[in-house]
């Protein structure tokens, strides 16, 4: 077996919390690419990768942690998982969930769910309750009902998911052979730049740590909740992260930092990426992006950009956002030599 059919848990039982006789969920998570990106390096004048998180199963790095807290909680013989979800997290838990043979509750925000998100959760048969709030009180009910009943919590306060995330931190540390400088990726909840500073500790490793939050989502910059955020970025809009301290944490131990990045540069970058790179991106993803261009390397010259999830998620962004439109033609010879030939 090639190490891309290894299931994550397999890869890197050695640094998870799993025995070999332990069963596990797995959808063969992990092992993504890792792209060289030459628009951006010569944008920026550094070497620029991109961590293709939305090679994963259900389309986001959600499932690194997926495999670990499903496979958890169907050891500790939990028949159903929950989760408070804008999206990913409820596609991830929902597949996860089908997979095990347990059942899946998501509490989504109302009117916050990206359509494919929706269409994979409701087909991998999980409950899908929609809530009048949002996401930071979806969670906040969450949390109170898992503590009355024997249901487990599958967001990022789950420390097994944290324990899964960490293993992209291993990936880029072998790919890259311990020559990383500096990570960019998008914070909302941030319980992935928490699980990634957490990888590379393990592995020795000490990379600079830049998140990015929208700036209409951005508590770890302003240092105080935010009651009402706001950004185009989906699965980062969120005011009142469950990794606050440990995200800090990471950022300062590594010399890194949070910053804000505004919605326009988001969708400046995820145009890009799509146009130049061949990469389609969600939104959320490339506030990475949109952070390296804002902000520069800083002298780094090895760089990793995360792309956190697929742009599948959202097809309503994506045409909303971009130049390209549909020519109507007749079918006869002329015309569509015009369309396809034919000044744009
Ligand atoms: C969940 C998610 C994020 C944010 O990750 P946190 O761990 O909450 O900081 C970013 N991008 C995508 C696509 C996500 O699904």
């Amino acid at each position: 077996m090639t190490k891309s059919h290894v299931p994550l848990i397999e890869r890197y039982r050695d640094h998870l919390p799993f025995a070999p006789e332990d069963q596990i969920v797995s959808l063969q998570e992990g092992s993504t690419p890792l792209l060289l990106a030459p628009v951006l390096s010569g944008m920026v004048g550094a070497t620029v990768r991109l961590k293709l998180e939305g090679a994963n199963p259900t389309g986001s790095f959600k499932d690194r942690g997926m495999t670990c807290a499903v496979s958890a909680a169907v050891r500790e013989g939990a028949k159903a998982v929950i989760c408070a979800s804008t999206g990913n997290t409820a596609a991830s838990a929902a597949a996860y969930a089908a997979r095990a043979g347990i059942t899946c509750a998501v509490i989504v925000p109302e009117g916050k769910i990206a359509q494919g998100k929706m269409a994979q959760t409701l087909m991998h048969g999980a409950r899908v309750i929609s809530l009048a709030g949002n996401f930071d009180q979806a969670l906040t009910l969450v949390r109170e009902l898992t503590d009355t009943h024997p249901i487990v919590l599958v967001n990022s306060v789950n420390e097994f998911r944290i324990e899964g995330q960490k293993t992209a931190a291993f990936e880029l540390h072998e790919d890259l052979h311990g020559e990383l400088e500096a990570l960019y990726i998008p914070v909302g909840n941030a319980g992935n730049i928490t699980a990634y500073w957490r990888g590379f500790r393990e592995m020795g490793a000490s990379p600079r740590m830049l998140g990015f939050q929208a700036e209409g989502a951005a508590p770890l910059v302003l240092g105080h909740p935010v009651e009402h955020p706001e950004t185009v970025a989906s699965a980062i809009r969120i005011g009142n992260p469950v990794r606050w301290e440990d995200a800090m944490a990471a950022t300062t131990e590594s010399r890194g930092a949070i910053r804000a990045v505004s919605d326009a540069e988001i969708l400046a970058a995820y145009r890009l990426l799509a146009s130049k790179e061949g990469i389609f991106c969600e939104p959320a993803s490339t506030a990475s992006v949109a952070g390296l261009l804002k902000y520069g390397t800083d002298g780094a010259s090895q760089v990793v950009c995360v792309l956190t999830g697929r742009g599948l998620k959202d097809p309503e962004t994506a045409i909303a956002n971009n130049d390209g439109k549909v020519i109507q033609c007749v079918a006869e010879r002329g015309p569509i030599e015009e369309a396809v030939l034919g000044d744009p």
